[in-house]
């Protein structure tokens, strides 16, 4: 059985932009309440007493859009000052990040991945809802700023939608020659909104590779992180290229990970909630943490059957909640 030790934080479900594939413009998402959200303390002693000794050690802070979350610099020290904390990661739209990074870097923040669809403003601003003044540029310098702090390895996650970004494959995964960054592509997922893109809703990663292949040809990188993500390298490049197949491959048999919203519900899989833990309610309770390490290592031992190949009942179609929503 896989090792599950690593756990996505949602730290707020808000975001500052609106992508196409995750908090469409008009999509009414009911937004958790600030006193509902776990804080700082609830979500330090849910680590220290609860995951950790059930033998969680790496972390991952995400949403929503992380960086919106009030005091994510101390938090980001105190998780990163825990001694059994071996990874710290964050993913973020970086959009705020220019002015965040050095910081983030002196928290303790050693590894971030930013979510970069395309390198034409225009098409970014569509994908990301932008109206008016143009988002692209922040967003640069954000991803500048992060690689100048010394985020390393600086990784770029591309979600790849047909006849919109599709074609900028090769120029985003040139980015890699000259650069010590990771760009991976990820195929759509048809969360929340699986109309959105009609039919050919997704491309497949091999379609990808293929096109990188005929054009610089391509190696598998013999690299494996925390993530599901195959990596190969253009010959010769400093970075590397990862494709995200949860659509055409499924990696269930080697996942590694568990989500706990922003408001507390520790999650065993993306697109299955069953087995689901009200963690905030239990805590605010009063129940005792040494029961809900007991509810947790259970749910450990029944997460191979909780997948995303058996989704719960309900969800065989189009998924109802947006990544935003569930802590991507
Ligand atoms: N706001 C941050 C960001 O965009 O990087 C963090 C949260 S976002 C939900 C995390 C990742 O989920 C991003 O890389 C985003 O592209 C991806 N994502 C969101 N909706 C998706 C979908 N329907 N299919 C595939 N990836 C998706
Ligand atoms: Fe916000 Fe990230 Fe979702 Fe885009 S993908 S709307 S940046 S949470």
């Amino acid at each position: 059985m896989n090792t599950v030790d690593y756990l996505r934080i949602s730290l707020i479900d808000r975001c500052n932009f609106r992508c196409q594939y995750c908090m469409p413009e008009g999509a009414e998402l009911d937004y958790i309440l600030r006193q509902e959200l776990l804080t700082n303390e609830e979500l330090l002693r849910l680590l220290k007493e609860v995951f950790i000794p059930v033998g969680f050690s790496k972390f991952r802070l995400t949403g929503g859009e992380p960086l919106l979350r009030p005091g994510v610099v101390e938090l980001v020290r105190d998780i990163a000052s825990l001694p059994q904390t071996q990874d710290l990661a964050m993913t973020t739209n970086a959009y705020l990040l220019a002015g965040m990074a050095e910081n983030l870097y002196n928290a303790g923040l050693r590894r971030v991945n930013i979510s970069l669809d395309s390198l034409h403003p225009e098409t970014f601003d569509k994908i990301t809802g932008s109206r008016g003044r143009s988002r692209w540029q922040q967003t640069w310098e954000g991803i500048q700023a992060a690689y100048h702090a010394g985020f390393d390895p600086l990784k770029l996650n591309v979600v790849v939608i047909p006849g919109i970004n599709e074609g900028e494959v090769l120029d985003l995964a040139a980015l890699t020659i000259e650069r010590h960054w990771h760009v991976r592509f990820i195929e759509f997922m048809p969360i929340g909104n699986a109309e959105l893109f009609g039919e050919r809703a997704w491309v497949p990663s091999e379609e990808l590779r293929q096109s990188i292949r005929e054009h610089w040809g391509l190696s598998a990188a013999n690299v494996r992180g925390n993530g599901p993500a195959d990596v190969f390298q253009i010959p010769g490049a400093l970075g590397t290229l990862g494709f995200i197949s949860q659509m055409s491959e499924c990696f269930c048999d080697r996942c590694n990970r568990m989500r706990l919203s922003a408001d507390g519900w520790l999650r065993p899989c993306l697109l299955n909630e069953n087995g689901q833990i009200d963690l905030k309610k239990a805590i605010r309770l009063g129940i005792d943490t040494a029961d809900l390490r007991e509810q947790v290592r259970e749910l450990l031992l029944i997460k191979p059957e909780i997948n995303f190949k058996q989704r719960d009942s309900g969800t065989q179609g189009t998924y109802t909640r947006t990544m935003s929503q569930i802590g991507g």
